[in-house]
């Protein structure tokens, strides 16, 4: 079973990536979205994070953007953070280097094309969490830094509950936390409960939610 929480001693094996900025702001959270953008999912989170005056970093796939650059570009325009989640949601640990590097490439490239050249991507999320060294390696000399998560909302999962959902976040998030949602239709039910009720909850609490930046 996946943890909501990522375990301290894993998050120190695997040292270069960015699980949580815990050392960087005490009072900052980073809610990513992975998987848009995509009609009423993704406009409903901005919405939300309107409401509360926060930004979040979306780590979109470049097809889910070919298909809809208006959403996309509410994104840009609200200046909330995008980054690459590969072309077509590939799984690393299933796909050669050269495909799978390929696919990124193709991301970066759609994202350049609505964006502009001065978003050009330098986040990148792996599909399903799974890197390999060699890969990373490439993509570190490409000037990418990979952003994986202190917390999982688990909000995809059909066999967890909204008020679950929403525990997952509320109970394991900390001070610097990476916490991640998904602006999908397999998440909808989940993310549209648990979501708000995050933002209010932990600005109540004084807290402030940032872009993760390059
Ligand atoms: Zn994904």
């Amino acid at each position: 079973m996946i943890p909501s929480k990522t375990p301290k001693v894993l998050k120190q094996f695997f040292s270069t990536y960015a699980w949580d900025f815990a050392s960087k702001k005490e009072n900052t959270l980073y809610l990513t979205f992975d998987d848009g953008p995509i009609p009423e999912v993704t406009e409903f989170v901005l919405e939300q994070l309107s409401k509360y005056n926060a930004k979040g970093t979306f780590f979109c796939i470049g097809d889910n953007i070919r298909r809809h650059p208006d959403i996309f570009d509410k994104i840009i325009s609200q200046e909330h953070a995008v980054g690459n989640h590969t072309m077509n949601h590939l799984k690393a640990w299933k796909t050669n280097s050269e495909i799978y590097l390929k696919n990124i490439m193709d991301c970066e490239q759609i994202i350049e094309k609505y964006a502009g050249n001065q978003n050009k991507p330098t986040l990148f999320r792996p599909p399903y969490g799974q890197i390999s060294y060699s890969k990373f390696k490439v993509l570190e000399k490409l000037g990418y830094k990979i952003i994986l998560w202190d917390v999982l909302s688990k909000d995809w999962e059909s066999n967890t509950s909204p008020e679950t959902c929403l525990q997952y976040v509320l109970q394991n998030t900390e001070p610097g936390s990476i916490i991640v949602f998904h602006d999908s239709l397999k998440a909808s039910k989940n993310l549209t409960y648990a979501l708000p009720r995050v933002l209010e909850h932990f600005t109540k609490k004084g807290f402030l939610f940032e872009a993760i930046s390059a």
